[in-house]
């Protein structure tokens, strides 16, 4: 993890290269920041600067061996301690039990908040608890030399989520820490013991800048400036959500360009074009069919209210075609189409032959336009 792949925090970047260049390491810090800044993955970075065999001025190198085992999360002096749902029958009541879980759901998306951890181990409705079996391990990890002759670390992700007794251990170790060790902190909220607090070199993590969260949007996406800036604003800087809200915008957009392509197929009934447009829409599994389905549903609505003037609330990208495709589209035959699309809907949820299913909805919706018009 490089400082680079994170958004924002340009200036607190900066101050904490260089309090590691300066060689000013409090051996015990909490990193404070809301949900979607980009605590937890700072922290990993920082230890990655401090660790790096070539720094730069701005960044680790992230080449040498020491960055590349802490970007894959399997360096032997870094550690993690992060809450858990304890569960006798599967045998976890400390972090170490979830360690492979704990390495993939990071590296698929750093900015996870705490509920989507839980239901990537599948523990949605459990409590999530750092336990007293942990602070065992703790101890016994952070007291082992340095494999690598250097400092050992430990992010200790979600610290509130420790019951006192837990936290006592833990206060012990940060009040007479072993030799040459770092405890990173990384928490939602100040709720917890004040004597831990009082421990702790405290770092906040304010929420990111709208232009930035905008910026790596465009960047990662390609998405228009115009939208970007709109989910950045809706975010509140949190850039996890904007994240969600992307993939969103980016569906919508591949659903629009399927729904234009699949209805010029149904008014011309052009064969050839059919079977390619039902080939390409087969290839993409069956949550896609049935989301793509479901926005059909609403575009067809949409159409229906533009026909009898009422406002509809559609984004300004998609008004020209829907300007030339809902004169197609009739109080009547609209809600025949649209109840179609809902039947195709369930079919698909039971598990309906998808190209059979598509070839007779797109029969069906080419029946229900005029006849005469034969463009759009
Ligand atoms: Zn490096």
């Amino acid at each position: 993890m490089q400082f680079k792949d994170i958004v924002g925090h340009g200036a607190l970047k900066q101050s904490m290269i260089k309090s590691i260049n300066d060689g000013r390491i409090s051996h015990a810090q909490m990193f404070l920041g809301a949900e979607g800044s980009g605590a937890l993955p700072l922290a990993l970075a920082y230890i990655q600067y401090l660790f790096c065999a070539d720094k730069g001025e701005n960044d680790s190198c992230g080449k040498c061996s020491q960055c590349h085992r802490i970007g894959r999360l399997s360096h032997p002096d870094v550690h993690f301690v992060y809450p858990v749902a304890l569960s006798k029958e599967k045998g976890v009541e400390k972090s170490s039990d979830l360690f492979r879980e704990w390495t993939e759901a990071f590296l698929n998306d750093p900015y996870f908040s705490l509920a989507d951890w839980m239901d990537f181990i599948g523990a949605e409705n459990k409590q999530p608890t750092i336990a007293v079996e942990e602070s065992k391990d703790i101890l016994h990890k952070m007291s082992l030399m340095a494999m690598e002759g250097n400092y050992k670390t430990m992010i200790i992700w979600m610290p509130e989520r420790m019951n006192n007794q837990t936290a006592n251990k833990l206060l012990k170790l940060l009040e007479e820490p072993p030799d040459k060790t770092l405890f990173i902190l990384v928490s939602e909220s100040s709720q917890m013991l004040a004597t831990i607090l009082s421990r702790t070199q405290l770092t906040k993590v304010l929420r990111c800048a709208e232009n930035e969260i905008a910026d790596a949007i465009i960047q990662q996406h390609g998405l228009a400036p115009e939208i970007a800036s709109a989910i950045a604003k809706a975010s509140e800087g949190n850039y996890r959500l904007a994240q969600m809200m992307v993939k969103g915008e980016v569906d919508a957009e591949f659903n629009m360009q399927r729904f234009q392509a699949w209805m010029r197929v149904c008014l011309n009934m052009d064969g050839l074009k059919l079977s390619e447009w039902i080939n390409e829409v087969a290839s993409i599994g069956r949550e896609k069919q049935k989301q793509f389905i479901g926005f059909a549903i609403k575009t067809i609505r949409q159409s229906i209210l533009l026909g009898l003037n009422y406002p509809t609330g559609i984004n300004p990208i998609d008004q020209d075609f829907l300007n030339k495709f809902s004169p197609f589209i009739s109080y009547e035959n609209g809600a025949q189409i649209a109840e179609e699309l809902n039947s195709a809907y369930y079919a698909i949820e039971r598990n309906a032959h998808t190209k059979i299913l598509f070839m007779s909805v797109s029969i069906k919706i080419h029946n229900y336009f005029p006849q005469r018009k034969k463009s759009a």
